[in-house]
């Protein structure tokens, strides 16, 4: 059989490879996208929609964030694919007055590098999103937050890249980096090799095996988060829902008590309600492998922790969960661009909870080192 060749190969099907597949093939380049799943198998079909702002700490995560932000707003149009995006803006909930002054010292510093938010005392915030509980202390509010359907959101990137000339094989697992004198040029599969000038990395969470049998270890480890899914309702939110408690379980682990399970699950709610009335009600952070397994304590800590911020949901009716593996890094950002120990090879992953928010800055940003 005779190999093909492409100028680059991008392994992972998820809105992180498919990004940087839509906007490789937009430069001009021929790309190959290989998933051993489908479009969506991974992380970006397990999990949620949000693209948050006020959740980034300023410097590069809310820089790429705010860039990311920016081209979501005609992406649908642009891709001419239904990604399910909607302009809603987002809260940040605080429970407690300690929880009001973290967000306040964050918002002062996002407001400095020029994102739009401010806290809301809890009358105040339940003018917007009136099921909020009434003895919450109040919630950081940001008009600029939205959502997406990140499997819409993978698909449309998949879609317009094959529009533009790439491929995209389902089915297909790289077994192997192919490096020649010490230079990455392809990709083994079952079925033969493919050659290529450049390959990216875009396998989230497994992103660290194509490169540890060259010796190269990636500080990317799968942290789970649960989710539980309702059944379809009435328009219930008006913005996405986040609360303090996830920024602390993503930032501040040390302030967690471990007494208490809760936060040992690191559970932060994060609520959104799809176009398709379901709510998804989420979730844990936790270091458990690679175990996408639910479990009753997860899920259990996740129902009472929702209850707590919407009491409403108590008539709610739970239909299915699952959960998804955020590909965690130790700084919290993602690993972009060539790594010195293996030239030929780009890295795009390790997006922890932010893929779905910074994937169309990274597919961008990842195909301008494609030249
Ligand atoms: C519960 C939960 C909630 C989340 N909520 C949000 C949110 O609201 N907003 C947000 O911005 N982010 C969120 N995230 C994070 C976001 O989902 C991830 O950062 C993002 O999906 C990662 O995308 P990816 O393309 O890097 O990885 P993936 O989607 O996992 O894609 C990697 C792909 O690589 C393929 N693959 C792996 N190895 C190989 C191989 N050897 N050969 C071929 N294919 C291979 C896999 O099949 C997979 O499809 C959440 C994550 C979780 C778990």
């Amino acid at each position: 059989m005779m190999n093909k060749r492409s100028d680059v190969i991008v392994v992972g099907g998820g809105v992180i490879g498919t990004s940087v597949a839509y906007y490789a093939a937009q430069a001009g380049h021929r790309v190959l996208l290989l998933d051993r799943g489908d479009v969506a198998a991974g992380t970006s079909g397990a999990c949620d929609g949000f693209i948050i702002l006020q959740s980034k700490n300023p410097g590069p995560h809310l820089d790429l964030a705010m860039q990311s932000a920016a081209m979501y707003r005609t992406l649908s149009a642009e891709l001419d694919y239904d990604i399910e995006y909607l302009a809603c803006g987002g809260m940040i909930v605080a429970e407690t007055e300690k929880q009001a002054d973290l967000l306040a010292g964050l918002i002062k510093k996002q407001q400095a590098a020029g994102l739009r938010v401010e806290l809301l005392p809890i009358q105040q915030a339940r003018t917007s999103e009136p099921l909020l509980a009434e003895d919450l202390w109040g919630a950081a509010y940001c008009g600029d937050d939205a959502q997406v359907n990140p499997i819409g959101l993978a698909q449309g990137y998949a879609q317009a890249a094959q529009r533009l000339g790439a491929k995209v094989l389902s089915g297909v697992a790289v077994q192997s980096l192919i490096v020649e004198r010490g230079v990455v040029c392809g990709v083994k599969t079952a079925a033969g090799e493919h050659r290529a000038d450049k390959v990216v990395n875009a396998a989230g969470v497994w992103a660290p095996e194509l490169v540890a049998p060259f010796g190269v270890s990636l500080p990317i480890k799968p942290r789970r988060g649960q989710i539980l899914v309702t059944e379809p309702l009435p328009p219930m939110l008006n913005h996405v829902l986040l609360c303090a408690c996830y920024l602390i379980a993503k930032y501040h682990p040390e302030e967690l008590d471990l007494t208490d399970r809760q936060h040992r699950l690191g559970v932060g709610l994060a609520v959104e309600q799809t176009a398709h009335g379901g709510l998804l009600i989420g979730s844990t952070r936790e270091f458990a492998g690679f175990d996408r397994r639910n479990t009753l304590a997860g899920i259990e800590a996740v129902a009472r922790h929702a209850q707590r911020i919407l009491p409403a949901l108590a008539n709610v009716n739970i239909i299915r969960t699952f959960s998804g593996l955020r590909p965690h890094t130790p700084d919290g950002l993602p690993i972009l661009g060539p790594i010195a120990e293996l030239p030929g090879l780009i890295m795009a992953a390790g997006h922890e909870g932010d893929g779905i928010a910074l994937a169309p800055i990274t597919g961008k940003k990842v195909a301008e080192y494609l030249s």
